[in-house]
């Protein structure tokens, strides 16, 4: 996509007619907020010294004076020069007459990437001389004025999007990086879709916008949190990992239809594509179902969906918890592609293959296996063997390749111990063709589905890298995930529980009666939102009953219920049933610019390990400094070095 076109496809929607769904409450309020939100192109060069942005000039400006800011793009021979601005690059001549002499000067020797004004009048190129592959290409600048507003010195790296760079020294420069194509239309176009999100929930479904404080205390479960020292001995603050708790105290308070554009913290380490610090569009409602949440979403994810990308279609589809694992291995199955999990057990049942029997005759064991399309064309004999020792060093599971031959032979290890009828019963419940590849595993059911569903992502890898198309990059698949159970087993210690959402979500109501006796079965009002294969969302309908929500924290979670006694005594006055909802904003607009990491969608990320390379935040503070707050750093023996630092 060309420079500016990409921008005004951005731009395209701000001019999109605003539907009235909801009664306003203050009229008033509710017309000037709609009147703002429909003016229609925007004004690039208001207030500005500008009159025109450099991308923007075509042979309907022939004649005009106009006087355009941006950075030198490059130079040809003296005689012309390219000026970039965000919107565009327009050719600039260089006056060669003597009476010119200080302009050619300024031009010719200000070094690439100097920001520079120029002013002059627009002609059009000579016949022959126009660039069809420049939006700008018809015309030029005749310039009469020119001022260089400030020098560059020799930069780090090209500011070119095909120069490759490492992503440290992106960091590090990153006031450079945002000068590329790809991060000016990825901020560009979040932008625009945060605009547009809040013109939907705000203006046609009178959401309100609220702020929530980050200066907060420890929450009970959940993600670990960072803590800001106070000036009170011992005593810290937490920032927020989301403003649950707040979202939920505005219902009480009768704010029912919240929103923010939230920062959250995650003092999670170092995780790939995490960052400590991301955006959530964070959402609550009062007197809403689990139905109500999943059509107001789909119904902004439509509304803030990019002109230039396919419409999104909605309903979107639904998937339980238990189907999710059994059908794709994970809660967050990636549907753009088949090659799902398909139960043979019953294939097996009089084998005479020892393991399968084995298997079999214990109890949750299964035989599974998914289908690999062209498999026998596109592996290679070394996948499967890395195929085969993922399996054993990850999951110690066993892996069987079956490969079909064109003359639909097979050809594997067991083949001489499969009988012909379950031969057959297996081609119709797998569905294979010529040349695929079953991979066939026996075992525990959710050991067994989770190993395949890593296995159905690699070889969708795999296979892709060898030329297949498997996912169609304009695909875009939402799923909800529903029905997940209330808890999960703690991984540090299965024998207690924790909240597989968080602890304010409420029960499924036809299983609120297992709390009392089989907790670990009961399953929950938590939706997870999924896009590609990547959960872009979650939430629930919350606990609204104190007695409930005691319960669920003192005696199944072991929390300490002091912690959130504040909460515990809102519920008691009169809170409504409520629900809600965050969505990944970095996560989304990665998936939707097709970005290969959330960090380049963010303008000032971390890097992988937390740090900002480019002011070198997390940063030592001198000890006096930290005196106030009543802190001494314990300096562990192998950070001398750091010390020094
Ligand atoms: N606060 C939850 C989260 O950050 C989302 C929600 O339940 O609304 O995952």
């Amino acid at each position: 996509m060309s420079f500016p076109s990409w921008l005004s496809q951005l731009y395209r929607g701000l001019s999109r007619p605003i539907r009235r769904t909801t009664q306003p409450i203050w009229g008033s309020l509710y017309r000037s907020l709609v009147q703002s939100s429909q003016r229609r192109n925007p004004e690039f060069s208001s207030f500005a010294v500008r009159t025109n942005t450099c991308g923007e000039l075509r042979s309907s400006h022939l004649g005009q004076e106009v006087t355009l800011c941006g950075w030198i793009q490059y130079r040809r021979q003296n005689t012309f020069l390219v000026l970039r601005d965000f919107h565009g690059l327009v050719q600039v001549v260089i006056p060669q007459d003597e009476s010119a002499a200080s302009v050619r000067k300024i031009l010719c020797e200000a070094p690439v990437e100097s920001v520079v004004q120029v002013s002059g009048t627009v002609i059009s190129r000579p016949a022959g001389q126009e660039n069809p592959k420049m939006p700008t290409g018809e015309i030029e600048i005749k310039v009469k004025t020119a001022e260089l507003l400030n020098a560059c010195k020799k930069l780090p790296f090209e500011i070119k999007d095909f120069m490759k760079k490492t992503e440290a020294l992106r960091l590090q420069y990153r006031y450079l990086d945002l000068r590329s194509f790809q991060m000016q239309y990825n901020l560009r176009l979040r932008s625009q879709m945060v605009m547009k999100m809040r013109e939907y929930l705000c203006n046609l479904h009178g959401f309100v916008d609220i702020e929530t404080p980050t200066l907060f205390k420890r929450t009970p479960g959940g993600a670990k949190e960072f803590l800001v020292p106070s000036r009170e001995p011992g005593k810290f603050y937490s920032l927020p990992q989301s403003p649950q708790q707040f979202k939920q105290l505005l219902m009480v308070g009768g704010l029912d239809r919240y929103f923010q554009v939230a920062r959250c913290y995650r003092d999670e380490g170092s995780r790939p594509d995490r960052q400590p610090e991301f955006t959530q569009i964070d959402i609550e409602m009062s007197f809403v179902d689990q139905t109500g949440i999943q059509s107001l979403i789909e119904g902004l994810l439509q509304y803030s969906w990019p002109n230039d990308k396919d419409p999104v279609v909605v309903p979107f589809p639904t998937v339980t918890f238990t189907e999710a694992l059994a059908t794709y291995g994970t809660d967050k199955p990636d549907t753009r592609f088949g090659m799902k999990i398909i139960d043979i057990s019953d294939v097996f049942r009089n084998t005479e293959i020892g393991f399968l029997q084995d298997v079999l005759s214990k109890p949750h064991g299964t035989v599974k296996a998914i289908c690999i399309p062209e498999g026998a064309k596109y592996l290679k004999r070394k996948d499967i063997e890395s195929i085969r020792k993922f399996a054993a060093d990850h999951f110690n599971q066993e892996i069987l390749p079956v490969f079909l031959n064109a003359n639909r032979n097979w050809n594997s290890p067991v083949a001489s111990f499969i009988m012909e009828s379950q031969r057959l019963e297996l081609i119709r419940l797998m569905d294979t063709q010529e040349e695929d590849v079953v991979l066939l595993t026996a075992g525990e059911h959710n050991k067994a589905c989770s190993l395949l569903g890593k296995l159905r992502l690699e070889c969708a890898d795999l296979l892709e890298t060898r030329g297949m198309v498997l996912r169609d990059p304009t695909l875009f698949s939402f799923l909800w995930v529903v029905d997940f159970p209330l808890f999960l087993p703690k991984e540090e210690n299965p024998r207690e529980l924790e909240s597989a959402h968080h602890p304010f979500t409420a029960p499924h109501p036809s299983d609120i009666h297992l709390l009392y006796t089989e907790p670990k079965k009961a399953r929950s009002q938590h939706y997870d939102l999924v896009l590609n294969g990547n959960e872009i969302g979650g939430g629930s309908i919350r606990i609204h009953n104190a007695e409930l929500q005691r319960y669920i924290l003192a005696t199944l979670l072991k929390e300490d219920v002091k912690m959130l006694s504040h909460l515990l005594q809102a519920l008691d006055y009169g809170a409504p049933p409520h629900g809600g909802i965050a969505l990944g904003l970095d996560r989304l607009i990665c998936l939707v610019t097709g970005s290969p990491s959330i960090r380049d969608v963010i303008a000032f990320p971390k890097s992988f390990r937390g740090h900002d390379l480019m002011s070198n935040a997390p940063d030592s503070i001198p000890s006096e400094e930290l005196k106030p707050y009543h802190i001494r750093v314990s300096w562990p023996t192998d950070s001398k070095a750091e010390r020094a630092h």
